[in-house]
């Protein structure tokens, strides 16, 4: 890429929505200018009839075209990264699954170097302190409540790479894990869970700042007990992925 590029294309998706045609400029790896309508100067390239998108953020990814986040393995997950790249994901975190404790650090040392280069945004921690009878794929022998000196380990490893953490917290000292979590600067999100609408609540005036797949592995909606879902629905505070 030269120093300044214009792209032009038919339509783009801006800050507020759709719009017609639109460029951008780009100055080195930044994007300088972003604009409707035709271009100030010629463009560099002309993508036609192509929608120009800001790139996508994906905060809940087990890996891509054959590699697996949770193995630990830095080609594999490069490969993973190239793969969603292309498709136009520019932004993700790589998701973990439920394992032992050692087996999880491991993973989160190794995948942190891909975090420093700036490659991965950081690594997603789903589980292992979920709720057995909202197991999903989970492996329900690697559940368990969380433990203070385990979570304090992963929030510490590969130098800060775990950037949010899902939980199901009416596990015993599951609110008290939600604050240790928002504590260390990361994400505390709630999925694979059983909790009641007002523990959810709780969790969420704690600082969780997110449901996980909102719906699928959660206690569902009853007249009597909203459950999870409506309480992070409600909240503004706490978006939700699906
Ligand atoms: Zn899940």
């Amino acid at each position: 890429m030269t120093a300044a590029s214009r792209l032009l294309a038919a339509r783009t998706v801006v800050a507020g929505g759709r719009a017609g045609p639109g460029w951008v400029e780009l100055a080195g790896d930044r994007i300088a200018h972003v604009g409707t309508g035709p271009p100030p100067r010629t463009p560099d390239v002309d993508l036609g009839d192509a929608v120009l998108v800001p790139g996508f953020v994906d905060v809940h990814v087990h890996g891509g075209a054959g590699a697996a986040f949770p193995d630990g393995d830095v080609d594999a997950a490069a490969t993973a990264i190239r793969f969603h790249r292309a498709h136009g994901t520019t932004t993700m975190l790589a998701s973990l699954v439920s394992a032992g404790a050692g087996e999880l650090l491991k993973a989160v040392d190794a995948l942190a170097e891909l975090v420093t280069d700036g490659e991965l945004a950081g690594v997603h921690l789903e589980g292992p302190w979920l709720a057995t009878a909202r197991c999903g794929a989970h492996d329900p022998d690697q559940l368990r409540e969380p433990d203070p000196g385990e979570l304090d380990r992963l929030l510490r490893a590969g130098d800060g790479a775990v950037r949010m953490v899902t939980l199901a917290p009416e596990l015993p000292g599951g609110v008290d894990a939600v604050r240790r979590i928002v504590d260390a600067g990361v994400v505390a999100a709630l999925g694979h869970t059983d909790a009641t609408y007002a523990l959810t609540r709780e969790a969420i005036a704690a600082g969780a700042r997110m449901g996980t797949h909102l719906f699928n592995a959660m206690a569902p909606v009853h007249h009597r007990e909203p459950g999870p879902a409506v309480a992070l629905l409600e909240d503004p505070r706490a978006p939700s992925s699906w």
